[in-house]
Parts: structure tokens; C-alpha cells; sequence
């Protein structure tokens, strides 16, 4: 990431001389005031069926467009990464995965670029199994297409996010060694 703020003046006296201390922290000359980039959390659904299938969604837009991403989103103030995972689920795929069916999997570092500006991410992946996809249905303005793949035939090439494609090739060994469950916990 580059040394550049996205902010082109300081929040607090409005000056124009925003200085780069480090890659996240931006000093205001005439004021002090101190500016820091920091990563912002957002949560990540990794879903499998009983067969072993990834939910994986083809991007509706940017950043991206036309690439494979995962659900999942920024998580917002007051909720838990869970309750997001849940949240963003039934947002872009219309999936009701109750929140206390994620299990966290890992944690990755993300460049994710808004407004021109590369924000840093820490992406939380969740894992959470279903009995079925069948109720999933893309909701048009996140995902153009659905697609349910077993875990061996993902390509993690063609994923938008360099974290996404890592988290699945994780996931994917560790499924070769036995290492995740395919089945299916019953959920309360
Ligand atoms: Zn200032």
C-alpha cells in the first residue's frame, strides 16, 4: 500500500498539509492532529453442503465485476463478525444460515479499493455448513451468478481478492487431509 492519505485535508482545522509519518499514519502540520489508517474488519462466508460443494457468487460489481468473490461484507457498528457472515449471507444469496452455525476458519489481510483509495481489510472467514443450497438465490445487485462447486474444482484463480483465493486454497487442503467435516451439525 502506498504512502498516500485518502484524506486531502485534516478532519479536525481543515489544513491542506496532510504529512506521511509511516504507511498508516498522516500528521497535519499546522495542527498536529494525527491521521491513522487502520484495517477495517469484515466478514467472510465460506458455506459447504453435505456433498462438499463451496457456495462460491460471481461479483456484481466493483471492485472485481465478473470475478469470483465470497459472501460477505464490512461489518457494521454493534453487530459481531457472525452476525455479519449471517447478515451479508442473506443479503447477497438469500441463504438463512443461523449466526450460530459460523465457525471462524482464519483471519487474512486484504486490499479492498474504494473511492480510489486502497483501504487495508482484516477479512474474518467463517465456515458454515448447510444440509442444501437449495433455498439460495443471488440477489442482483451484489452477485450476478451463484454457483455451487465441489471444493476440489474451485479455481482459486479466478477469485477477485488474493485473500479469498487463499482462504479456499486452505480450505481445500485441509479438506484433502480430512482435516473439515463435510457434515452437516444440526444447528439449534
Ligand atoms: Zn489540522
Amino acid at each position: 500500500m502506498d504512502s498516500v492519505s485518502p484524506y486531502q485535508h485534516c478532519s479536525r482545522c481543515g489544513a491542506g498539509a496532510l504529512i506521511s509519518v509511516s504507511r498508516r499514519e498522516f500528521v497535519c502540520s499546522p495542527c498536529g492532529y494525527r491521521h491513522f489508517i487502520t484495517p477495517v474488519p469484515a466478514a467472510v462466508a465460506l458455506i459447504l453442503d453435505d456433498e462438499g460443494r463451496l457456495l462460491v457468487t460471481r461479483r456484481g460489481h466493483e471492485p472485481g465485476f465478473g470475478k469470483l468473490g465470497l459472501p460477505g461484507g464490512v461489518i457494521e457498528p454493534g453487530e459481531t463478525a457472525e452476525e455479519a457472515a449471517s447478515r451479508e449471507t442473506l443479503e447477497e444469496v438469500g441463504l438463512a444460515v443461523p449466526v450460530g452455525a459460523f465457525e471462524s476458519f482464519l483471519t487474512l489481510p486484504n486490499i479492498y479499493w474504494f473511492q480510489d483509495y486502497p483501504w487495508p481489510t482484516l477479512d474474518l472467514f467463517y465456515l458454515a455448513r448447510v444440509p442444501s443450497f437449495e433455498s439460495a438465490q443471488a440477489c442482483p445487485e451484489e452477485v450476478s451468478e451463484l454457483f455451487f462447486i465441489s471444493l476440489a474444482e474451485v479455481s482459486v484463480a479466478d477469485f477477485a481478492f488474493e485473500s479469498n483465493a487463499r482462504a479456499v486454497t486452505k480450505l481445500q487442503e485441509y479438506a484433502a487431509q480430512s482435516v473439515v467435516s463435510f457434515r452437516s451439525p444440526s444447528h439449534p
